[in-house]
């Protein structure tokens, strides 16, 4: 763990392989002639995989009806904004299923390695998340959190990366993620975002009337905009 100013970076973070998740994201039951090189194949990946992320603390300060500060940067959201109402503080944070697995996954041929090793760096970067949050929740007890995504709404569109990682200084290099012209991150697999203190709870998916998206965690209530976030906009999903 290496902490800079108020930046944390975690990249000891552990990638402990369940055999039944696992088996369950390769779509395979515990009988499939193919259970044992899957298996071999995800040991691999394990042995050589580095999730990591970091996060910081940022003061919050609002500035006009859909915009707030963090550390002095300018965020344009009207929902970012009202979630930060009375909050003074806020974790920006960004995570990775790691370069090691990445590169790795990369290099393979066969289409069902191919999607095992998709299924691998998910896994990855879901560990680096939990450890993640983890982490903070031990050294900030921050209270209930949510979370919020440049891109996952229109409301905070995803060029506002550019403003997210001006934050994280040269952390994200040093974890090996970058952003390419379109604010998309390399990996592909990786997150960020920011985690804030919640009285109400916030889920993006609230917000978001894609229908049958297959990561959805919560259904649609088309009425929240309106009586959280007036006065309405759009607010369509990624
Ligand atoms: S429903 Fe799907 S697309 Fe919409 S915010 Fe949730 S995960 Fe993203």
């Amino acid at each position: 763990m290496v902490q800079k100013d108020s930046l944390t970076v975690v990249d000891n973070l552990p990638f402990v392989l369940d055999e039944g998740t696992l088996l369950q994201r390769f779509h395979l039951t515990a009988d499939s002639v193919f259970v044992d090189g899957a298996l071999r194949f995800a040991r691999e990946a394990a042995a050589l995989a580095r999730p990591k992320g970091l996060y910081k603390v940022s003061a919050v300060e609002p500035a006009g009806d859909d915009t707030v500060l963090l550390d002095g940067i300018l965020f344009t959201s009207r929902i970012l904004r009202v979630n930060l109402d009375g909050r003074h503080r806020a974790f920006p944070f960004l995570a990775t299923c790691g370069r090691e697995i990445d590169d790795w996954g990369r290099a393979l041929e066969d289409p069902m390695e191919l999607f095992w090793a998709d299924a691998l760096k998910e896994l990855a970067l879901e560990a680096a998340v939990q450890a993640l949050g983890a982490h903070l929740a031990g050294k900030y007890q921050p209270g209930e959190q949510a979370a919020m995504n440049p891109g996952s709404l229109p409301d905070w569109p995803i060029h506002e990366q550019r403003a997210l990682f001006s934050l994280f200084g040269d952390g994200a290099a040093a974890i090996g993620v970058t952003l390419n012209d379109s604010f998309l991150m390399s990996p592909v697999k990786s997150i960020s975002g920011l985690w804030f203190q919640t009285d109400v709870g916030f889920v993006n998916c609230q917000l978001c009337p894609r229908e049958e998206c297959p990561n959805r965690r919560i259904p649609h209530d088309p009425h929240l905009f309106e009586r959280r976030y007036g006065p309405p906009g759009a607010n369509g999903g990624h």
